[in-house]
């Protein structure tokens, strides 16, 4: 995990005064660490029978949608308001810094799916609930959620209930 570590940075007060961001750009210009995040990302679900990856707007896209290709199967966006041009269901949540409101296409999945949720990072849980939620109105199973890094003093995973979380970083 190292090779992930090496590619996070800590920038402070960003975006606001006592926000330490951890930014994962670094990793996503790395070839080698961004392949093996994701090879990582996916390891517990391979044989899960996982039919779609759903990602959160904007980080979530580019792992969520490389998790879906080593994985076989498509891609879900979750979207900010505004954004999915069909018909979409929508959940309003709290973020570590904010509010926000994810919206998912309503044809995206359904009772025949089994969903790996992914994202960047978990701070609150918020995103990753309000996306379950999401996941769970569209009758989809659950297999669980994947992230790159985990900020466990904020105990995001208490908000997912019994949901498999699978985090490959901790700080
Ligand atoms: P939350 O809903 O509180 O779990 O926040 C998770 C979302 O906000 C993820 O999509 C992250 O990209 C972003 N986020 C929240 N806190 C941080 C942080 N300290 N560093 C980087 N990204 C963060």
């Amino acid at each position: 995990m190292q090779l992930i570590t090496r590619h996070i940075r800590d920038i402070p007060d960003f975006p606001k005064p006592g926000i330490l961001f951890k930014d994962l750009t670094p990793l996503l210009g790395n070839h080698e660490a961004l392949s093996f995040a994701c090879r990582e990302l996916v390891r517990p679900f391979r044989d899960a029978g996982i039919t779609a990856v759903l990602g959160m707007e904007a980080r979530g896209f580019v792992f969520g949608a490389l998790a879906a290709h080593e994985l076989k199967v498509g891609f879900v966006p979750l979207r900010k308001p505004g954004k999915l041009p069909a018909a979409t269901d929508s959940v309003r949540y709290d973020l570590e810094y904010g509010s926000a409101e994810l919206h998912m296409h309503v044809d995206a999945i359904g009772p025949d799916d089994t969903v790996l949720l992914v994202d960047d990072l978990i701070a609150t849980g918020g995103t990753a609930a309000a996306s379950l939620e999401l996941a769970r109105r569209a009758g989809a199973r659950i297999a669980g959620c994947a992230f790159v890094v985990e900020l466990d003093f904020l105990a995001g995973r208490d908000a997912l209930g019994e949901t498999r979380i699978h985090s490959l970083v901790h700080y």
